[in-house]
């Protein structure tokens, strides 16, 4: 029998409900439990395909080929486990499937309302994503006074009324704010939202307390009497320098048994969290410190939605960096500057590593490409993603294969050498308006060439498989365009390999992989493996890379003593023949 912890937010949101979420999870895991994480995103749109990754980050992409906020992906970097698209509940979603059943006749001739049609359309979709696990978590996006989450608060009672209280559990994420002003932490908004939960019917039975400082002693007992539960179920969550410690915090106060007790269960193995512990460690405090230079799309954006927007990759170095015991500076260029003065380009040569990641359009195409560029031929470790691999081929063959006017027809459709173009039936589908359809979405297997440094770091990494001695990895996609299979050959014979591609049905391949055997670390992909990466299981081509950033690093460093010192001996040698 599934037990279910519906996590919801009170005061205001962004404040690490879906960490806290995770952490959870992580934990509940570590004692031996199954257990799925699920989102709820009261927001109308079907899905966040179409949201504005400015304002909500950047969009996920399931092994089912879902576009999801990124939550998800949270979830999945703590639990190192694929959650499917049905685990993501939106409002557009609910109401779509009810409308669209009510035209089918389905509800013969009944009034379709709120109660009872969409709050159980809602409560059937958690059921069926937390099917088959002991324990599923649900969190709801927002807070709870939000009107849009009404439905949702009704589908937890129902489901509670239904399997009976022992086999619920709610917990109030909330936050309390230190004004600067008095230097105290105030616990008011936080009996607020135990109150606008009570008006729903809905008493916490655990309160994680978010705040900068950790909550005293006066503050819990003050909690206690508002929400009238147990001091030991009041949970203090302060700022932590890294999200990945949450789950080390909560495990101190030992917040796994009291919910496992709370369900009349108790722990199926002792939670062992050294191995987490000991990445932590190498993100917080790491041995070394290397910079690397992301060389992006960036429009509008501040420092924060930044970060936000490229979450998964920033993670996916972290992850790489924590494995490696290396520590991240990140420098995002913006890849107009270099079109716009091309003279900067050699700013590049402070960095130990160049990555390009994924994108659309034409901006910042060309300085994207002379950055690539002088990735290349500096010998300096890349990692193209995605849109970073397609204009590496396009680099490759403007300079090296001599392929003048060499583009992708997502920028010029007329170009000479149409190296990255769409596939004919791509082309059909979006004459008929259809943009929709012709994208890649989720995971594909690609085959591996058996030397290539592409295939190495994924048999290093435990992430290749054998298929009769044909060796595969997964990756996940999202894009639309595909390096054209006319200039596959052409390239290759000049010293540039395509390491992996993917088989379709009708026998066409894809190329996946586009690597430098020559060059220190020159590899990029067409999928995104940002999205499979995971601490304590990092993605191969973040590892592969961040390794080569380190010793390059390394070796730089290594050149400069030697430089710096040489004159000093020079000296010596002239005193001494003195
Ligand atoms: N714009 C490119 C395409 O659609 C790359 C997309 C991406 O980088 N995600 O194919």
């Amino acid at each position: 029998m599934t037990r279910f912890i519906f996590v919801a937010g009170g005061v205001i949101s962004g404040v690490g409900k879906g960490v806290a979420t995770a952490s959870l999870g992580k934990i509940i895991k570590e004692h031996g439990y199954t257990t799925t994480l699920i989102k709820i995103d009261p927001y109308i749109n079907y899905d966040a395909g179409t949201l504005r990754p400015t304002e909500h980050g950047e969009v996920w992409v399931t092994d089912d080929g879902g576009e999801i906020d990124q939550d998800l992906g949270t979830y999945e970097r703590f639990l190192d486990q694929d959650i499917p698209k049905q685990n993501n509940i939106t409002t557009g979603q609910i109401y779509k499937a009810v409308i669209d059943r009510e035209r089918r006749g389905d509800y013969l001739g009944q009034t379709v309302q709120f109660v009872p049609h969409i709050v159980d359309e809602v409560k059937q979709r958690i059921i069926k994503a937390a099917a088959g696990y002991d324990i599923a978590i649900i969190e709801m996006g927002g807070t709870v006074g939000d009107y849009e989450n009404v439905p949702y608060m009704f589908a937890m009672k129902a489901i509670e009324r239904e399997l009976g209280k022992d086999s619920v559990a709610y917990i109030l994420v909330t936050y309390l704010p230190i004004p600067g002003h008095i230097h105290e932490m105030k616990t008011k908004p936080t009996q607020q939202a135990i109150r606008l939960m009570g008006q729903e019917g809905i008493y916490p039975d655990f309160i994680l307390c978010r705040s900068q400082q950790a909550l005293d002693e006066v503050r819990k007992k003050k909690i206690e009497v508002f929400a009238n539960i147990n001091v030991d179920r009041i949970i203090s969550a302060p700022d932590l320098a890294s999200i990945y410690q949450m789950p080390l915090n909560l495990e101190k106060e030992k917040l796994g048994e009291k919910i496992l007790a709370h369900f009349g269960l108790t722990s199926l193995k002792a939670p062992n969290l050294t191995a987490w512990q000991k990445l932590v460690t190498a993100i917080t405090t790491p041995a070394q410190k290397v910079s690397i230079a992301i060389v992006g799309k960036y429009l509008d954006l501040g420092d924060y939605s930044l970060i936000d927007s490229y979450v998964s990759i920033y993670q996916a170095i972290a992850h790489a960096g924590a494995q490696l015991n290396v520590g991240i500076d990140i420098t995002w260029i913006n890849a107009v500057e270099f079109e716009k003065n091309p003279e900067q380009l050699h700013k590049l040569a402070q960095f130990s590593g160049i990555i390009v990641p994924g994108g659309f359009g034409q901006v910042g195409v060309e300085g994207k490409i002379a950055a690539i560029e002088y990735a290349r031929t500096n010998n300096i470790p890349y990692l193209g993603l995605c849109y970073g691999m397609q204009l590496a081929v396009v680099e490759f063959a403007r300079h090296v294969v001599g392929l003048q006017g060499a583009h992708t027809t997502e920028v010029d459709k007329q170009a000479n050498h149409p190296v990255i173009d769409l596939l004919p039936e791509q082309r059909q589908t979006m004459a008929s308006g259809d943009l929709g359809g012709t994208m890649r979405l989720g995971s594909y297997k690609a085959t591996v060439k058996l030397d290539s440094h592409v295939a190495k770091l994924y048999e290093e990494c435990g992430r290749i498989s054998s298929d009769e001695g044909v060796m595969t990895v997964h990756e996940r996609h999202r894009h639309r365009y595909e390096v054209n299979p006319l200039y596959v050959q052409q390239i290759e014979t000049h010293g540039a390999s395509f390491s992996g591609y993917h088989e379709r049905a009708d026998g066409t391949t894809l190329m996946e992989f586009f690597e430098l055997p020559e060059h220190r670390f020159f590899v990029s992909t067409q999928a995104h493996p940002e999205f499979k990466s995971r601490l304590g299981n990092p993605s191969p081509l973040f590892f592969g890379f961040m390794r080569a950033v380190r010793d390059y690093a390394v070796e730089c460093k290594q050149k400069q003593n030697v430089e710096e010192a040489m004159p000093i001996r020079a000296d010596k040698i002239t005193e001494l023949s003195l």
